[in-house]
C-alpha cells in the first residue's frame, strides 16, 4: 500500500489524476490548485463544467487556504468541523481567491470537507495541497464504492486506482451551506442529503431545503434530478399495488431486507432479488450496499429494476434521494 500511496502522490504532483478511496465513495483526485489537472477530472468523467467539485483538505487548519470564513459564521463552522471532521460533511463557504475557477465552476463559493479515510488523508497530507475530488464514475452514472467499480467506470482513462477495499459509508457526503441568524441558531441549507443526517445537524441549527437559485445565481448546481442512474430502467415502487408487470419481461427486486414474507418479495416471481440490508434492515448497512446492489442488478440483464422504498428517517433520507434520482433518470432516458 505504501508504494501505491507514493505513486498516487507523485502522479498528483505532476498534474495527473488518480482514483482514491474515501469513506463515502471512491473519488477521482487532482491537485485542487492545478487547473490543468482539474480539467483532466472533468474530461475523464465527461462532467459538465458547470458542476463544481468538492475540495478536500488534509487538516482543519487548512480551511483558510481554500475558504474565507465570514466572522458571522466562524463560530458555527468551528463547531461543525469539530463535530463532524474528518468525515462526510461538506460545507459551502465563500471561496479563497487561490482556488481556481474550474474547481468551483466560477462560483463565489467553494465546497470543502476533510475526508476520514486513512489512505485519502495520507495522500492529501503528503501532497501538501488540497485535493479536488468528485466521485470516480462517468457523469450521471452510479458512484463507485469499490476499486473494481472504478475500473469499470474509468479504468481505461486514468493511470492509477488505489484499492483500499469497500467504502465504509457508501453514499456521498452531506452538503450544506450556512445562513447566520441574529440571536438564533443558524439555518443550514441542505444541498445534498448524505451520511451526516438532518437529526445530527439539528443539534447545531435549523435544517432547511437548499434554494435552487437566487435571481440568476444557481446555488445548488450539479444536483440534477436525474443522477446515479443504472442503464436498466429503475422504478421506485412506493406502493406494491402499483406494480403491473408485462408478460415476458424480466424484473429484479431491489429489496430493503429481502424478507421472504414481505409485501415486495411476495409480489412477483422475481428474476432476482438483492437486499440492501439482508435480514436485519439496518439503514447504515443499506447505505453502504446501495450502489453495489444497484450495479449488481444493472449487470443482471433485466428489463427493469423494481426498488422498494426505505423509511425516510436518518440515513434513509440519503438512500431515498439516490433511488429517486435513479428512477427519474430512467424516465428521461428510457432504455
Ligand atoms: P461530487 O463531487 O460528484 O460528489 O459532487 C459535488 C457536488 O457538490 C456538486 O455536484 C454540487 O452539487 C456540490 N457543490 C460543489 N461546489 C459547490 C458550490 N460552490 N456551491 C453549491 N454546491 C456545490
Ligand atoms: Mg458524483
Amino acid at each position: 500500500m505504501q508504494d501505491a500511496l507514493r505513486e498516487a502522490c507523485a502522479l498528483l504532483q505532476q498534474g495527473d489524476i488518480v482514483a482514491l478511496p474515501t469513506e463515502t465513495v471512491y473519488g477521482l483526485a487532482a491537485d485542487a490548485f492545478n487547473p490543468t489537472a482539474v480539467a483532466k477530472v472533468f474530461a475523464a468523467k465527461e462532467r459538465p463544467s458547470f458542476d463544481p467539485l468538492i475540495v478536500h483538505i488534509a487538516a482543519r487548519g487548512d480551511l483558510k487556504t481554500v475558504a474565507k470564513v465570514p466572522d458571522e459564521i466562524a463560530e458555527i463552522v468551528d463547531k461543525l468541523t469539530h463535530a463532524f471532521w474528518p468525515g462526510p460533511l461538506t460545507l459551502i463557504l465563500p471561496r479563497h481567491p487561490d482556488v481556481p475557477d474550474i474547481v468551483t465552476s466560477g462560483l463565489p463559493t467553494v465546497a470543502v470537507r476533510q475526508s476520514a479515510h486513512p489512505v485519502f488523508r495520507a495522500v492529501n497530507k503528503a501532497l501538501g495541497h488540497p485535493i479536488a475530488a468528485p466521485s470516480a464514475n462517468r457523469f450521471g452514472s452510479i458512484s463507485p464504492t469499490s476499486a473494481s467499480a472504478v475500473t469499470k467506470e474509468l479504468g481505461d482513462r486514468i493511470p492509477l486506482i488505489v484499492d483500499a477495499g469497500a467504502c465504509s459509508q457508501g453514499v456521498e457526503s452531506t452538503i450544506i451551506s450556512i445562513e447566520p441568524r441574529a440571536g438564533k441558531k443558524p439555518v443550514f441549507r441542505l444541498h445534498r442529503a448524505g451520511p451526516i443526517t438532518k437529526e445530527q445537524l439539528q443539534e447545531f441549527g435549523k435544517v432547511e431545503k437548499a434554494r435552487e437559485a437566487v435571481g440568476q445565481v444557481v446555488l445548488a448546481p450539479g444536483q440534477l434530478a436525474s443522477h446515479y442512474a443504472p442503464r436498466t430502467p429503475l422504478i421506485l415502487l412506493e406502493n406494491p399495488q402499483d406494480f403491473h408487470p408485462e408478460d415476458g419481461k424480466r424484473y429484479g427486486l431491489l429489496s430493503y431486507t429481502g424478507d421472504d414474507d414481505g409485501p415486495y418479495v411476495t409480489l412477483h416471481d422475481w428474476e432476482c432479488i438483492e437486499a440492501l440490508s439482508p435480514g436485519s434492515g439496518k439503514l447504515a448497512e443499506a447505505a453502504i450496499r446501495l450502489f453495489f446492489v444497484m450495479r449488481t442488478l444493472d449487470e443482471a440483464g433485466l428489463d427493469a429494476i423494481i426498488a422498494e422504498p426505505v423509511s425516510e428517517t436518518g440515513l434513509g433520507v440519503a438512500i431515498m434521494d439516490r433511488l429517486r434520482r435513479a428512477a427519474v433518470a430512467n424516465k428521461s432516458h428510457p432504455a
